[in-house]
């Protein structure tokens, strides 16, 4: 009943899922053009609204000019942004090559995930715990300051 209950809740490993399909192919290419294009040091506009109403930074607050940072190879600015923008990459650049296999290596890589999606929804389930964490760190800390 438990595991029946997690395969259901866990959105990447469940049985009809297909983690190389097309649209997270896409959306792959998508970040990491988008980090190509996002000024490293910001648009100079904000664009949190979270932050604009309280002034305290959301989970997510310095994550796209981390990006930016991490694919022009300034690591120790990306860090200083946001930890997170250095997993950009790391989730993005295997779903962009995966998008350049041919599509029968796509559908025995998805098999073998179906198989046993166990370590692969833990990983999943450890960076967005690890991202919240920082989150609500981080805004304690503004909070405190
Ligand atoms: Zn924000």
């Amino acid at each position: 009943m438990t595991l029946a209950l997690a395969k259901q809740s866990c959105p990447i490993g469940t049985e009809s899922s297909t983690l190389f399909r097309r649209g997270n192919l896409a959306a792959a290419w998508i970040v990491l053009l988008l980090a190509a294009l996002h000024p490293p040091d910001g648009l100079g506009i904000p664009l949190c609204w979270a932050r604009a109403v309280s002034g305290a930074p959301c989970p997510g607050c310095g994550l796209s000019r981390s990006a930016s940072c991490v694919v022009r190879g300034r690591l120790a600015q990306a860090w200083a942004y946001h930890p997170f923008g250095l997993v950009v990459p790391v989730l993005a650049v295997p779903f962009a090559i995966a998008s350049l296999l041919p599509r029968d290596v796509r559908r025995r890589m998805n098999e073998r995930i179906r198989r046993d999606p166990r370590w692969l929804n833990a990983a999943y389930a450890a960076v967005v715990g690890a991202f919240l964490a920082y989150g609500a760190i981080r805004a304690v800390r503004f909070w405190l300051a």
